[in-house]
């Protein structure tokens, strides 16, 4: 008796409202709060994500992306002095996080969904694991090249750019699948945002060259942007005129990063192929310490976020990079 009652209690629905993310910015009546969060090393346990999103909590993030880790290749010495090249993926477990945020907090997760490492049936298969989990979100990415390897290389029978990935998702919206001669097919209901550049990507000949692209995958069906990082909002509201010149008209969300070390001044426009604005480095330069640098990152990302609140942005999307404590101390000054 005691243990039907129980199975009958965990099996009770709990009624759950999840929401895509343009209905988000839709309903909202000011700016949102949202966040990008990484999977932890493998090996780690998922605490380690809660440790993470429970500080944040208190600001209602309306969203959580989670980032998707393409595998890597390390050489491995073995007996003889042979090397052996081992591919691993250092950051798995982004779909199964997404799973435990929307059943832990109730709050929408976005899985970054990538073509690098993956076949179109592969990607089916996985949208598919989405589907049944009640993730109606991704952002669609094509991914960076393989660290060790100089360029992007498209998987056999993968997806080349992401726009070839938006279209996938949309015709699985419109119920078509791979194999055509399905029945019964259940069509999904994705939400998808795409990747912009206000400082261009770094592949793109121009930043007309990426903006016509940028308005293919709009064109394709995505149905929002979120920006690379940027430091210098001017760089932003610039992007957007651009975009809505090309008559690229869906929410443009602003990524945003807190620095937090001097090294990261040279290290971030390396990677993300970003400026660093000149106020910004010279007050980083005086800093003797990365606990002031950290300082100068804090003030400088409130100042950032607020100027970007009272120009109406729908939302505010931290790059958290694994920890909260910087974000916290933004959304506390800022939400
Ligand atoms: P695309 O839109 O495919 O564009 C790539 C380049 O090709 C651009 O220069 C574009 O102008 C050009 N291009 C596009 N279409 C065509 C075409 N048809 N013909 C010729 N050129 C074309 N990476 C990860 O691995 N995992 C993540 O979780 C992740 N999350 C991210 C989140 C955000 C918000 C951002 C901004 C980036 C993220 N990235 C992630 C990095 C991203 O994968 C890289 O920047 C990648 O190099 C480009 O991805 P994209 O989706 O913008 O590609």
């Amino acid at each position: 008796m005691g243990a039907s009652r129980y199975f009958a209690a965990s099996i009770k629905p709990v009624s759950l409202k999840f929401m895509k993310v343009v209905d988000h910015i839709k309903q909202a009546k000011s700016t949102l709060f949202s966040i990008e969060i990484l999977p932890p090393l493998k090996g780690k346990s998922i605490q380690s994500i809660f440790d993470g999103i429970d500080p944040l909590m208190e600001f209602k993030p309306s969203f959580v992306d989670v980032t998707y880790h393409r595998e890597e290749y390390l050489y491995k010495k073995r007996e003889g002095g042979y090397l052996e090249k081992v591919s691993i993926r250092k950051r798995p477990g982004t779909v199964g996080i997404c799973a435990a945020i929307m059943n832990k907090y109730h709050v929408d997760a976005v899985p970054h969904i990538i073509c690098g490492g993956f076949s179109k049936e592969e990607t089916e298969n996985a949208l598919i694991d989405l589907h049944f989990l009640g993730i109606d979100n991704v952002l669609a990415l094509r991914g960076d090249s393989i660290k060790t390897e100089p360029e992007f290389v498209p998987e056999p029978n993968g997806h080349a750019y992401a726009i070839d990935l938006v279209k996938q998702v949309k015709q699985m919206n419109h119920g078509k699948y791979m194999i055509d001669d399905l029945v019964d097919v259940a069509p999904t209901n994705f939400c998808i945002g795409v990747a912009g550049y206000p400082e261009k990507h770094f592949e793109a000949p121009n930043m007309v060259s990426d903006l016509r692209h940028l308005k293919a995958k709009i064109d394709a069906g995505a149905e929002y942007i979120v920006t690379q990082m940027f430091f210098d909002n001017a760089q932003y509201f610039d992007f957007v005129k651009k975009c809505r010149e090309m008559d690229i008209n869906v929410p443009i969300i602003p990524g945003l990063k807190i620095l937090t070390t001097k090294r990261q001044a040279t290290v971030l426009p390396k990677i993300f192929k970003i400026d660093i604005p000149q106020d910004m480095l010279e007050q980083i330069e005086k800093c003797k310490t990365d606990a002031e640098v950290k300082e100068v990152g804090i003030e400088w990302c409130i100042q950032q976020s607020k100027q970007l609140i009272k120009e109406k942005v729908p939302c505010l999307h931290y790059y958290t990079m694994g920890t909260s404590e910087t974000t916290r101390r933004v959304a506390s000054q800022v939400f």
